[in-house]
């Protein structure tokens, strides 16, 4: 099979995990900012960061023949601090004309704080301003419906931007209609803990619309599996779906997407 991994964070993972995923069929990898397991102390640690993003992490994954992108942002887990987040969001604008930047993301809530708001309208305002797409982080366990609640409301309001170069990841089953009944692009994340298995996957996009939808492992410094996503593949084939459904769910949405990114090209 081919597949995006459109959502990983490879800066974590090792280069078994990247000839893994080639072996697998993985044709593009695309990498979020996000928090790094502690907090950095000062906008120098997102810089080093986005230069990580921007410049290594692209030459290692090519090793492999694997092309890499990369969103980002000041991830919302760091965005309490509101001076720190402006001055991270004025590096961004020197970086979003890197070759393999996508937009901003994964911007969005943890907490659902006033805070938290405060930011993702400036990253929201940054996407506006630049033209570019937006990936968005939702919360986990019992914030989630609040948190994507506010979101859409939020990015609905601005008319600036078109929901259709938004995606909203890590939907679950009160919350992926929602998401793609307001026009967005939804993302469900594999997890191997706590979170959406391969077949809790499928049972959601069975029940709503699959045609803005994609699947990620999400995978970082915590137990994530790299190869989550052909495994959801594996789930759909034993269903009895065909290759050009399941094509369309691995391959095809995700490349819909991204596309409208003139950066992301991907060799099929
Ligand atoms: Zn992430």
């Amino acid at each position: 099979m081919r597949y995006i991994e459109p959502h990983a964070h490879m800066v974590s993972r090792t280069t078994d995990d990247y000839l893994a995923m080639v072996t697998a069929g993985c044709k593009a990898v695309c990498e979020p900012a996000f928090w790094a397991g502690f907090d950095r102390s000062s906008a120098h640690g997102f810089y080093d960061y986005f230069c990580q993003l921007t410049d290594y992490e692209p030459k290692r994954a090519a090793k492999f023949g694997l092309p890499h992108f990369s969103w980002l942002c000041i991830n919302p887990k760091e965005a309490e601090d509101l001076k720190l987040a402006d001055e991270v969001i004025a590096l961004i604008p020197e970086f979003l004309g890197r070759d393999n930047v996508l937009g901003i993301g994964e911007i969005g809530l943890n907490k659902n704080s006033r805070n938290e708001m405060t930011v993702l309208e400036k990253h929201v305002n940054l996407a506006a301003e630049n033209d570019q797409l937006i990936l968005v982080h939702t919360p986990h366990l019992e914030d989630k419906f609040k948190g994507t609640k506010l979101i859409v409301d939020m990015i609905k309001s601005d008319s600036r931007i078109d929901p259709g170069k938004v995606l909203i990841d890590h939907v679950e089953e009160h919350t992926a209609k929602y998401v793609m009944d307001a026009g967005f692009w939804g993302g469900l994340t594999l997890y191997p803990e706590s979170k959406c298995t391969s077949a809790r996957a499928i049972d959601i996009l069975e029940s709503c619309e699959a045609e803005r939808l994609w699947m990620n492992s999400a995978c970082d410094w915590g137990v994530s599996v790299p190869l989550a996503v052909p495994y959801a593949a594996q789930e759909m084939r034993r269903r009895g779906y065909d290759d050009e459904t399941i094509d369309k769910v691995f391959f095809k949405n995700p490349v819909k997407f991204l596309s409208q990114c003139a950066n992301f090209t991907v060799r099929g």
